[in-house]
């Protein structure tokens, strides 16, 4: 089994779901929940890189 013993850059947590993660000037951020992803975007705004998944924005 495969276990990735990654924990929320956020407050710490085990990150048990993955898909909570940025891209940010300092590398890969993971987070444990949609919450924390979102605090941090907020405070580090600036180092957030492409958070993708916005093709179907265009126009
Ligand atoms: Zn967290």
């Amino acid at each position: 089994m495969k276990e990735l013993k990654k924990t929320c850059d956020l407050c710490g947590l085990a990150v048990e779901t993955i898909g909570f993660n940025l891209h940010t000037n300092e590398g890969d951020k993971e987070f444990c929940c949609e919450g924390c992803k979102g605090i941090y975007q907020m405070l580090h705004e600036d180092i957030i890189l492409d958070t993708a998944d916005k093709d179907n924005e265009a126009n």
